[in-house]
């Protein structure tokens, strides 16, 4: 009896038992006990004796822990009236091993009749039909391990026909006549009477144990009252979560009392299923079970004639990052967890789901889909499709006016500049050429839509055709893009679940995590003031990257700038100039206003000029109209198409952009610093003290940073540098000097190289992964994704580098640090590539020495708990 352990609601394992011998199940069981909640009482016959029941008289060592489960349920073992079943649970120590469940023993046929008035005759069968699923299912496996071939046969034979009938649900003989029938297979009198059918049961079991070679004596046998939920009146079953695992609102949320509840918290109806003071006790189990386990808790319980038992409780695993934070931020100040505990608790890729809409699975189920693809930006994505920038925004103003759905999606093979207003309003972008740092991936993120990259899908005209299935112009498609695991097209309307930071916690969840921001930062990859508002609340603490291009991307600015880049005469171009600056100084204005004292990294002019020059014919007759509207002239197509000829380049990523632009016209970084400068006074004059940077792009060599930053004049040309321009519109102006700085991107291996050298010219150095990855690799960052697969395959590469660090530019980036600081010692140092926001990027760059990282607006959350995890 030493071995033999009693557990109930009020008593627990001696405390002097090691926890090993009572099985998971046990030990499991035990813990309820300890919490002092209803737990089914019960006994264990320990691993040391599990297997060595064989020889021993063992309903006689059950007996007197029968007797108390018996009192506490308030049924007796073997009553004929209303007799006490029980189950035997095997509890190995640490193996999930394949045993079956074993339930209703006590069941003979001296208490089948008693049961039966219980619970009725269809029922009472069933059971018994439960109870000889698991009892044969051991006797099995016994003659297996013992290779008796008979024996295995005859009970598989009974198993597929009692399967069979318990699938069908139709059970056409009664409790009694089932006993009758497959008697004959189990130990001579199994049904003659409950005591001799436990001893009998727990022997086979016990036999089993011993026989079993990978069960290394290590296995416990507990025994518990069956209830059930059908047991006479005021008797119900049921599971449910201890809050809601979608919104993690602090409500019981059951699966088949659900509708019940709001009628008993509102009006208290009467109802079938549980009554009002039942479901509080459940709401203080759950809670409690919460509170001691940290995590939302998934609760099997029955009610037996008004007691309530609980079987069972688990973790959940489907449930929403929501709902997680829900549960910690309420842990958290009730004291239960502290700060840490809740930082740790969540992993920095899982906020994705908060941040953009997530799927709800169930409405997918009749839907056509193809899996696959490169993840440009996660989230989800439903609308209809369109394979144009135009023909998107027409649509969708047709649909606004209609008032019908404007949700669309632009499915083209690669975007462009011009194309950036489409992402802006679409919801998602479907396309084929590139990654995660591809255009259309980089603007979506940018602008928290949905970016999936299928260079397997074929356009044709108004048709895409996706691993054989067609999307036409029109159609509804649904665009599932996990952080992880893999994403999926559907073929038609999916059902969105929208995020909202405001209910979702995700604001004081980011309010805690930016507690444990010590040195290393995160600013925000931002180009407009609502970008920077974005940034603002999710967390940024400046701005990193505020590329100006992107600022012409929109109708209206596009075609200025394009009438910019083809100006023929430096006349002519600072006539554009001057409008363009207009455009810039306002947006620099909203962008340095939004973030105060932060610092604001505005990145001079980088454009491919590819991006910008029209693409297609439709694009072509836009920027025509619009000359034609500015000047009157007549301006022939094949003019502008000569001058557009004379500019394409043929490797343009490596062609006449960053700073090689403005070295040839160096008007345009000129507007540029006059527009820097006028917004920053202007709000000086205001008394909003800004910090503006300025950043060079594609820096090869410190010539040229020294050129751009102070000017070089030779025969016949002046080069007015930043610090000129400063000086003298300070002077034109009379206004105050300026807490502004320059620096460099390093993006090119050549420049990592000669960080000595470029530090001196630069105060700060802002690594462009993008383009250091591209060209220290030599891969085009546009279109390696379309050969990755191959490389994958033959395990050429670890991982995409465009996505984590590649070691060598790892190694690149650390010597410039070294070489960088060496020169100019309180030189800052970030990252702005697409790679800021990755943990494992983020790890480096606090180990290289960085300052800090600058990430889409929507990825800041996730990298400022990053940082905070590894501060921890
Ligand atoms: C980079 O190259 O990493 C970068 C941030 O610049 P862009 O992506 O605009 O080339
Ligand atoms: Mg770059």
């Amino acid at each position: 009896p030493k071995s033999v352990h009693f557990f109930s609601q009020k008593e627990t394992v001696n405390k002097k038992i090691d926890p090993k011998l009572l099985g998971i199940r046990g030990r499991q069981a035990n813990e309820f006990a300890e919490l002092g909640l209803p737990i089914l009482p019960g006994f264990i016959f320990d691993a040391s004796v599990a297997h060595l029941l064989k020889g021993e008289p063992v309903f006689k060592a059950a007996a007197p822990h029968l007797k108390r489960c018996s009192d506490l349920v308030g049924k007796q073992f073997g009553d004929t009236q209303n007799p006490l079943l029980v189950k035997i649970v095997i509890s190995p120590n640490l193996a999930i091993a394949n045993y079956p469940t074993l339930h209703n023993f006590g069941l003979a046929r001296t208490t089948i009749g008693g049961f039966e008035k219980w619970v009725g005759s269809n029922f009472a069968a069933h059971e018994v039909l439960f109870l000889l699923r698991g009892i044969l299912a051991i006797i099995r496996q016994s003659a297996e391990l013992q290779e008796k071939a008979d024996t295995v046969s005859a009970m598989d034979k009974a198993m597929a026909e009692v399967g069979s009938i318990l699938k069908s649900g139709k059970v056409s003989l009664s409790g009694v006549e089932i006993m009758e029938k497959y008697s004959p297979l189990l130990p001579s009198g199994f049904f003659d009477s409950p005591e001799q059918q436990l001893e009998l049961a727990l022997k086979e079991i016990s036999l089993l144990l011993s026989l079993d070679e990978q069960n290394d004596d290590d296995t416990a046998l507990l025994v518990q009252p069956m209830v059930y939920g059908n047991y006479g009146k005021g008797s119900c079953s049921g599971s449910f979560f201890s809050r809601n695992i979608v919104t993690g609102e602090k409500v019981l949320q059951g699966k088949f009392f659900e509708e019940k509840f709001d009628d008993i918290n509102a009006v208290g109806k009467d109802i079938n299923l549980i009554d009002a003071a039942s479901l509080k006790k459940l709401q203080q189990i759950a809670w409690m079970l919460e509170d001691d386990s940290r995590d939302i808790r998934q609760v099997r319980f029955t009610i037996e004639s008004g007691k309530l038992w609980l079987i069972e409780q688990k973790s959940v695993e489907a449930k929403s990052t929501i709902s997680l934070i829900q549960l910690l931020l309420d842990l958290n100040k009730r004291k239960i967890v502290d700060d840490a505990y809740v930082v740790q608790t969540v992993k920095p890729g899982q906020l994705n789901e908060i941040l953009h809409p997530v799927i709800d699975l169930l409405s997918t189920k009749d839907l056509k889909k193809s899996v696959g693809g490169i993840a440009g930006a996660p989230g989800a994505a439903v609308g209809r499709v369109y394979f144009s920038a135009d023909s998107l925004i027409d649509a969708q103003r047709v649909a606004r006016q209609n008032g019908e759905d404007t949700r669309c999606i632009l499915i083209m093979p690669a975007t462009y500049a011009g194309d950036v207003k489409a992402i802006e309003v679409a919801t998602g972008v479907l396309s084929n050429e590139g990654g995660y740092s591809a255009h259309a991936s980089v603007v979506a993120r940018q602008y928290g839509k949905i970016s999936l990259v299928r260079p397997d899908m074929h356009i044709r005209g108004n048709k895409a055709v996706l691993d054989g299935l067609t999307i036409n112009e029109g159609d509804y498609i649904t665009l599932n893009v996990p952080y992880y695991g893999e994403s999926t097209v559907f073929l038609g309307k999916a059902v969105l679940i929208e995020p909202d930071p405001h209910t979702s916690g995700l604001l004081d969840f980011i309010a805690l995590t930016r507690s444990f921001i010590q040195e290393f930062h995160v600013r925000a990859n931002a180009d407009s003031p609502r970008d920077a508002e974005l940034a603002l609340r999710f967390g940024a603490e400046g701005i990193g990257l505020c590329r100006t291009e992107h600022m012409f991307f929109n109708e209206k600015r596009i075609n200025v700038f394009r009438e910019m880049i083809l100006s023929e005469s430096p006349q002519e171009r600072s006539k554009v100039l001057k409008k363009l600056q207009k455009m810039q100084a306002e947006d620099f204005y909203g962008i340095f206003k939004a973030m105060g004292d932060r610092e604001v990294t505005i990145r001079l002019l980088d454009a491919p000029l590819h991006e910008f020059l029209p693409h297609n014919a439709a694009e072509l007759d836009g920027f025509i109209a619009y000359l034609k509207g500015k000047t009157g002239a007549k301006i022939s197509r094949t003019e502008i198409q000569e001058k557009i000829n004379a500019l394409s380049e043929i490797n343009p990523m490596l062609g006449h952009r960053g700073c090689r632009i403005a070295i040839s016209f160096p008007e345009i970084y000129e507007m540029q610093v006059r527009a820097i400068f006028e917004a920053a006074w202007a709000l000086q004059k205001e008394k909003v003290s800004v910090r503006p940077e300025i950043m060079v792009p594609i820096v090869m060599n410190f010539r040229e940073l020294k050129q751009i930053v102070y000017g070089k004049k030779i025969e016949g040309h002046a080069y007015q540098g930043i610090v000129s321009i400063e000086e003298s519109m300070r002077e034109e102006l009379k206004a105050k000097s300026l807490d502004y700085r320059i620096g460099t991107m390093i993006e090119l291996p050549a420049a990592a190289l000669s960080a000595g050298e470029i530090a001196r010219y630069a105060q700060f150095f802002s690594f462009g992964t993008n383009d250091l990855t591209q060209t220290t690799l030599g891969l085009s960052r546009d279109d390696f994704n379309s050969f990755m697969p191959d490389y994958t395959m033959y395990d050429l590469i670890d991982g995409n580098p465009f996505a984590v660090l590649d070691p060598r530019v790892r190694e690149l980036i650390e010597l410039a640090v070294r070489r960088g600081t060496a020169a100019r010692p309180d030189l800052s140092k970030g990252l702005c590539g697409e790679h800021g926001a990755r943990p494992e990027n983020i790890r480096f760059c606090m180990e290289a020495g960085l300052d800090y990282v600058s990430c889409s607006s929507y990825s800041v959350p996730i990298a400022l708990l990053s940082i905070a995890q590894i501060e921890l």
